[in-house]
């Protein structure tokens, strides 16, 4: 494989993460956006994409046949269903990449046949402003060139490492779900309202709003407030 990400370029599932990681690789001008192809069963998200210039679809196979990379960017519960569907279609040249949280490599290899190449990241929401922290594991027919190709492809997006799988669990829940607890240049450059920020980085019962819970009941939102009130109380008292 060549280890310039000259190469076709495939998301499964349209959404949040699928949007940021396109919106940072797209940034560099090396890969063309001809070069991606998205795919989710509604239109809902794929007009954003089609305003970046690339190809959209509701065909998971299309996705497939047409990239050599392929993400795997559907919410975690239906990686099974999604990889029933697509595994005729994968063959040896394919390398497929997962970035559903809590989704171990063994799961992957064992929904895919058998001479997959699987790798695991752990992306984050600040890869579309450059500054994510993104985290990648090899799987067990994964090799030095794959893990290459998969790094120069993602520097735009910002840090990339390659680690032992057993560190994506941590990385989960410190970048990956740590935007939903402060990310300031996501926020200013995303437009977004930080409630509308915060709710795109969380799943239903996933890991961000269990770290939101922990968060709540620490106060942390009213030690904040309070926080500001105090020291402009002060400050008044000061003047
Ligand atoms: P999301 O915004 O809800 O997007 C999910 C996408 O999957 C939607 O475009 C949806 O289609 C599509 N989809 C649903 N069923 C599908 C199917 N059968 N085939 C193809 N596409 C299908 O979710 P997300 O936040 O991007 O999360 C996606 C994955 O990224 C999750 O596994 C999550 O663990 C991981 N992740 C997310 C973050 C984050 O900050 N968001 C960080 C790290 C990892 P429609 O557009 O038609 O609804």
């Amino acid at each position: 494989m060549d280890s310039k990400p000259d190469l076709n370029i495939g998301f499964i599932g349209a959404g949040n993460m699928a949007f940021g990681i396109t919106k940072g690789i797209l940034c560099s001008g090396e890969v063309q956006p001809r070069k991606v192809m998205v795919s989710a069963p509604s239109s809902n998200n794929l007009g954003r994409f089609q305003e970046l210039g690339v190809a959209v679809t509701h065909s998971n196979t299309e996705v497939v046949t047409a990239s050599r990379l392929v993400f795997l960017a559907v919410k975690p519960h239906l990686i099974p269903r999604v990889l029933a569907e697509i595994a005729p279609s994968v063959t040896r040249e394919h390398v497929i990449i997962s970035v559903a949280a809590g989704v171990t490599i063994a799961t992957l290899e064992e929904l895919l046949p058998p001479e997959s190449v699987v790798l695991r990241l752990m992306p984050n929401l600040p890869c579309m402003v450059q500054e994510g922290a993104l985290l990648f594991s090899l799987g067990s027919r994964a090799g030095p060139q794959e893990g290459a190709v998969l790094k120069a492809l993602l520097a735009p997006c910002g840090l990339v490492e390659e680690g032992p799988e057993v560190w994506i669990d941590t990385h989960t829940g410190l970048s990956g779900s740590g935007v939903a607890f402060g990310a300031g240049r996501l926020l200013r450059d995303s437009g977004r309202h930080p409630a509308q920020l915060r709710s795109d980085v969380c799943t239903p019962g996933g890991t961000t709003i269990y770290g939101l819970h922990a968060l709540e009941l620490g106060g942390l939102r009213a030690a904040a407030m309070g926080a500001v009130e105090a020291a402009t109380e002060r400050a008044r008292e000061m003047g």
